[in-house]
Parts: C-alpha cells; structure tokens; sequence
C-alpha cells in the first residue's frame, strides 16, 4: 500500500518521499514503565568496561570530529572475526550498515533484489525508497527458507539469519547452497541475531567475493542506544560501502560509540557471561509457553516467535499491554496470529507467564 501524501501538507516533499511507507520502529513509552520485550534489547547492561570507557572519554575530545573510517574499532573487529581491517565496515547501528549496502550494491530500475515475503521490514522500505525493483520469495509452510526457490536471474539477495521475526535459523550448508548458485549478484547476510546459538556465514567471505555479512551490536552486547553496526565482506564491497559513506557522511560513527563498542568487542568473558544467560531463558519460556498451549517455533535468536490456538495474538497483544508487558505484534498476513517476544531477564519472563495465564483463566 502506497500512502499518497500529494495534500498541501507535503507539497515541498520530493514525489519519493511523498510515496513511501516508512519502517514502524517498536514503540518505546515513555508515559509508564512497561516491562519492554517489544523491540529485541538486551535486558543486560552493556560491559562495565563499555561504561568504563565511557566515563573515561575526555569531554574535552569532543571538540575534535571522530575517526571517519572508524581504524581502531575495526582493527578490534577484524581480530575477533579473524579477517583483515581491509574487509571490516562499521557504521551508525546496522540499519545504516544495510542502507548504505543497498546503495553501493543493488541498482535502481533493473533487476529484481530478493528477500523471503516474512523477513525484516526494512528491507522493502529501503528498495522503495531507493527505487530498487525487489521480488519476494515464499517462505515454505513452516516458515523455513528454501535457498532453492531464489531465482538464478537477481539483482542481489537479502536474508536475515536467524529470520526476523520468525527466529528460525538457516543452516550454514544451506547458506553454501545458495552461495553456490548465486555469484553474480551480492548476497547479504543479516545477522542481527547470530550470536544467540546460530552459525556465522563470516568464515565463507575469503571463498565469495559476492557475500556481504552484516551484523549490530544492538542485541548481544547491549549496546542499542549506542547505534553501532558492521559489514564483513572481501575488501572490494567494503571499499563500495566507503564510497556511499563518502558521498553521504564521512562521520557516521560518533567519538563515545566508536570508544564503547571497541571495548564491547574486547570484553568475549561478558559477551558469552550474558548471551549463555539470554539463551537459557529464551528455551526455558519456550518450554513455558508450550506447556500453556503455544506454538512457539525453534528461536535461534533472542526472541521467540508464538502463537496460541484459542486467543488471537491481535487479543493477547492488546491484553499484555494492559497488564504492563509490550510485545511485538504483526498485523501481515501469515503472521498475523502470533506474538514476537523478546526474551527479558528471568524475572520479567516469569512475570510475563504469569500475566499469560491470568489472561488465559479469564477468557
Ligand atoms: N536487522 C534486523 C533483522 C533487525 O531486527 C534489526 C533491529 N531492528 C536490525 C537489523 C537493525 O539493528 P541496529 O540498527 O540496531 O543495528
């Protein structure tokens, strides 16, 4: 649905601008404390040497403009994924990472980009906005991706693995698969949520020169206010990723943010401490749910995908809210009766059954 702004309200809006459909970004009240599952945060506080650094960051260097290529923090990438600084991009949270991927590698008016019909939203606002062509392709009936079914003739492929919202995780041979048959046109990775048990695809970069893996330090170092995303790909896309910041904003990364997520990517003992907790919490509400009569599909992220047999979403949803939980709701087709839940800590997950049952026991 295109939303036609041609009234006077928007009459110096370009005619792009006036035809899209912006991303709905989840709510974030500020009226009255929620117990927040709605937009995939962390629960955990980032590292106490992010917020160490911070506090040590000389105010008086914010007169200065930051790094514009972002050396040291990619220097700190690049030796954690084992790769060189040559094939390491970071940018302004991973929307901006993908934004600018969309720009340097997909072309206006030709071939189709694809990506499944239930993925991130974005996706498809980014290609409107750019006015990149893009097909969508099915996913099977229980919300797996079939590599196969993505057309040989592609302008780029896009996926998100684990898929959001679904959670469900693609498995590396099946990302070989698809690499296999598809060399003509760039492959994205999205691996926003990787880190809660899925398998990275960074380790295939040397072999595909067309596969660019993007990933954010929103979810599993807790960093989402922070704003810092990152592309691993071979030097030749991260140097086209370099051209569009260079055309755009040679500063996207902000001097705290570039200080903060150097010391989230050196403190591995915190990283695994907190993304081991989230994933025990994830299966145990999992198993919570299931006993209360949910569908909830396998989540390789950190949320859980759900559905109940006998109370809409749409219902549960709007119930949850009143009772002080946010969830996240979809109103799409195939999707519609179920909730994406993100996982909180123990507490706050055990409080959401809780308020699940008081629901159940009252309709
Ligand atoms: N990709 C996916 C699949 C996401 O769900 C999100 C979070 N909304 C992002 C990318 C962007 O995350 P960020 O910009 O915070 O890095």
């Amino acid at each position: 649905m295109n939303i036609e702004n041609n009234n006077a309200k928007h009459i110096y809006w370009s005619k792009n601008i006036r035809n899209i459909e912006p991303y709905v970004p989840g709510e974030q009240p500020k009226d009255r404390k929620f117990i927040k599952l709605n937009t995939n945060e962390n629960p955990y506080p980032p590292s106490p040497r992010v917020l160490e650094a911070l506090k040590n960051f000389r105010h008086e260097d914010l007169r200065l403009y930051p790094d514009p290529n972002g050396e040291e923090l990619r220097e700190a990438v690049a030796e954690y994924y084992k790769v060189s600084k040559a094939q390491v991009f970071v940018g302004n949270g991973s929307d901006e990472v993908l934004a600018f991927s969309f720009m340097a590698f997909f072309n206006p008016m030709d071939k189709p980009v694809v990506f499944p019909d239930i993925t991130y939203s974005f996706y498809e606002v980014y290609c409107k906005f750019l006015r990149i062509n893009f097909n969508t392709v099915d996913l099977e009936e229980d919300f797996s991706i079939q590599v196969e079914r993505f057309p040989h003739d592609n302008g780029g492929i896009v996926i998100s693995n684990p898929n959001a919202p679904t959670s469900l995780h693609l498995d590396k041979d099946r990302i070989i698969a698809l690499l296999e048959r598809n060399r003509d046109s760039v492959v994205i990775i999205d691996e926003a949520y990787i880190d809660f048990g899925g398998e990275s695809s960074i380790d295939l970069i040397n072999k595909y020169p067309n596969l660019l893996v993007v990933q954010t330090l929103s979810k599993s170092r807790s960093l989402a206010g922070l704003r810092i995303g990152l592309a691993v790909g071979d030097k030749n896309l991260i140097e086209g990723l370099n051209a569009v910041k260079d055309s755009l904003n040679s500063y996207t990364l902000d001097s705290l943010a570039l200080t903060g997520a150097m010391e989230a990517i050196r403190d591995q003992e915190y990283f695994e401490d907190t993304r081991s907790k989230i994933i025990k919490t994830r299966d145990m509400t999992a198993d919570t749910l299931i006993n209360l009569g949910f569908k909830v599909l396998p989540s390789k992220a950190n949320f859980i995908f759900a559905s109940h047999p006998v109370i809409p979403a749409g219902v549960l949803f709007q119930r949850l809210r009143e009772e002080g939980i946010l969830v996240r709701y979809f109103n799409k087709t195939r999707i519609d009766n179920f909730l994406r839940i993100s996982i909180g800590t123990d507490e706050e997950m055990k409080e959401l059954a809780g308020k699940i049952e008081k629901i159940m026991a009252g309709s």
